[in-house]
């Protein structure tokens, strides 16, 4: 703000002048309505505060720390998948209708949300619509029978290529066998009529099973014969009918989780009365004699089940959803289930959704479906919204691909992370080239314009998938800052990535290391208590230190924290950060190579308010002639500014905001 307004003693300065006009352990705070910045945080419920003391990060941790988002000028939050799933990251949903235990209550919730709108922070649930979680109720009926109302909720097949060649799976374009995972047979047992015969005429004593349609028996009331099927858990031992010497038969209706065995006694397991098949040959094959063992007598499992498979995109623990043709999407099983839920958590408060890879739900990522099924998607929620809000629901999409490719799916939806944004601006601050960024980010607005006239484009840094902003940029806290200032300064609604703002780094897995190393829960304090139980032990202890701790960073002018503060502050109280359009500098554009380390634009609103916004993303001081422009009122600088006339000298990596 005031930093350098006469460029004296530039090297003392360099020395001793980098103090941070916000040097204070008091938090930054903000009159109601004064955040117009659109600022979002993205959380990881799991490891962003714990209140209980269990290392797990919980709804009322969240709350504990609203002042702290407050402070980062923050007015909503994107919550990591609140529902209950099998794995720690919540993506893997087994109810969409309930909230994860570990996490709270519903009361605990819905504190939250009361707490969070007391403070107009607005809260958004990551909703998974590709896939369930393989625990999911829907999935563990859909696998059990071809009969179950829930089969056609998945991608089910025993011939999955034929299937697909055939047409009954609409959400699927392409048949890809590496998607389509084995329904095994501790996930099935068996449903249906069978027919069983076991032979004991000869030194190997097998049993044949086939899939019968005959009428099903009852068992045998001769008691003289000794050889039973049993289905195990249900207690019924079935005693089969003798058909020739040591032959025997019967016809059953099988339902069971595991298999069978064949016993020769129904009251007693001793002296090898239980027959079963040999260690690694216990699946059966309808048809064929399975060679029986009484000494290694293992489960007998049917065939049938290893027949089936099901898709699933991201792998065998998260089966795709299938909701039909995109015409008549919305009137399928999971697209009504799935709506229903959602009108649950808006009528407790819920202000909106963050909707996890959408491109994979029909997978032709860039065709139409797509757009249209989230445009059904998005009109179902909003209605339910709208009968108790006057605004419209918010919406964002992870569609993770180029600009050109996101356009189109805002034909169905208000916004879209842009993955461009980061993807330019580790680009210009790596390469010390800023000229192109305005222009460049420019034409990414007008092709989402194009498809619908008020696009929110969701900028970020990183998200919880992505190596963190800090490795990308070596840790170079210059270049941190000014990735801050850039995504506070251009237009868009940006997102804060949890730690983000402290500096976090670390490698995802697709880099080389793992994705618990990007998600590494927050360290509020100098003691380093931090909620890190459900990371398994993946985290880089050197990133949970007093240095980089919310409180240690407050107290420190130069912290990256502080940083953020400046900048979201400034965001908070400009009419043309917030909400103003990007346009291009007259001198300060892609044309002027020259001075090609300089990124400039005018944010301008609707109501005329207007912001120069200047960085120099170069490794040497830069001045600029900017007659044209007034230079009497800084609203945010970053680094060494020193305005002269009408001249401004930026030091490196250095940023500053004009107001016009
Ligand atoms: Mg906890």
């Amino acid at each position: 703000m005031k930093r350098f307004i006469v460029l004296v003693a530039m090297a003392a300065a360099l020395l001793t002048a980098c103090k941070d006009p916000l040097n204070t352990d008091t938090l930054p705070s903000y009159a109601s309505g004064e955040k117009q910045g659109h600022i979002s945080y993205q959380l990881l419920i799991y490891s962003f505060a714990d209140s209980d003391g269990d290392g797990i990060g919980d709804f009322n941790g969240i709350r504990s720390k609203l002042d702290y988002l407050d402070a980062l000028g923050v007015s909503a939050i994107w919550l990591s998948p609140a529902h209950p799933a099998d794995s720690y990251h919540g993506y893997d949903v087994t109810d969409y209708s309930a909230l994860n235990p570990k996490y709270g209550t519903e009361a605990d919730f819905k504190a939250l949300l009361d707490a969070a709108h007391a403070k107009g922070i607005k809260i958004y649930m990551d909703y998974v619509l590709n896939h369930t979680g393989k625990g999911h109720p829907w999935f563990a009926a859909a696998k059990k029978s071809e009969s179950s109302s829930y089969f056609n909720w998945y991608n089910i097949s025993a011939n999955p290529a034929a299937d697909y060649a055939a047409g009954k799976f609409p959400t699927l374009n392409g048949y890809y066998p590496n998607e389509w995972h084995d329904i095994t047979v501790g996930d099935v047992g068996y449903k249906g009529r069978l027919h069983f015969k076991v032979d004991f005429s000869g030194s190997t004593k097998t049993l044949t099973v086939t899939e019968s349609s005959a009428p099903a028996q009852s068992s045998n009331t001769d008691s003289s014969v000794q050889m039973f099927v049993w289905q195990g858990y249900s207690g019924k031992a079935e005693r089969m009918y003798r058909s020739a010497g040591e032959v025997y038969e019967i016809t059953l209706d099988v339902d069971s989780d595991w298999g069978v065995l064949i016993r020769t006694s129904d009251s007693t397991w001793d002296n090898g009365t239980k027959w079963g098949a040999p260690a690694g040959k216990n699946v059966l094959s309808f048809g064929t004699p399975l060679a029986l063992s009484n000494t290694d007598a293992q489960d007998i499992l049917f065939g049938q089940a290893t027949r089936m498979k099901y898709q699933g995109a991201f792998g065998s623990w998260m089966p795709d959803l299938n909701y039909g043709s995109v015409a008549t999407a919305e009137q399928s099983g999971p697209f009504v289930a799935l709506a229903e839920t959602v009108d649950k958590w808006i009528g407790m408060g819920v202000d909106g959704l963050r909707l996890d890879a959408v491109k994979h739900i029909y997978s032709n990522e860039t065709g139409t479906q797509n757009p249209s099924f989230l445009g059904k998607w998005y009109d179902r929620c909003n209605a339910s919204y709208r009968k108790t809000h006057s605004e419209d629901f918010y919406m964002v999409a992870e569609v993770w691909m180029g600009a050109g490719q996101v356009a189109p799916y805002y034909k169905g939806l208000p916004a879209c992370f842009e993955f461009d944004f980061w993807e330019r601006l580790k680009w210009v601050l790596n390469q010390r080239t800023g000229c192109y960024f305005a222009k460049d980010l420019m034409g990414y607005r007008r092709l989402y314009a194009a498809q619908r006239s008020n696009a929110i484009a969701a900028t970020k840094l990183t998200n919880h998938d992505e190596t963190r902003a800090a490795t990308v940029l070596g840790r170079d806290l210059a270049k941190l800052k000014q990735a801050a200032a850039f995504l506070m300064t251009a237009e868009g609604e940006p997102y804060i990535y949890q730690g983000e703002e402290l500096g976090y780094w670390g490698k995802d897995s697709d880099d080389g290391g793992r994705d618990e190393l990007v998600r590494t829960p927050i360290v509020w304090d100098r003691a380093a208590t931090s909620a890190q139980k459900d990371l398994g032990g993946h985290i880089d202890l050197t990133l949970l230190t007093d240095e980089i701790s919310v409180e240690n960073q407050k107290k420190d002018a130069n912290s990256l924290l502080n940083t953020y503060f400046h900048w979201t502050q400034a965001r908070n109280r400009s009419k043309a950060l917030s909400s103003g359009k990007m346009s291009a500098h007259a001198i300060y554009n892609d044309s002027n190579t020259g001075l090609k380390s300089i990124a400039a634009w005018y944010m301008t609103a609707t109501d005329g308010d207007r912001a120069l916004v200047l960085h120099n993303v170069g490794s040497s001081a830069v001045t600029l002639e900017l007659g044209g422009d007034k230079l009497s009122k800084q609203l945010a600088s970053l680094g060494e500014v020193s305005v002269s006339g009408s001249t401004v000298t930026l030091g490196a990596s250095s940023s500053v905001v004009f107001q016009q």
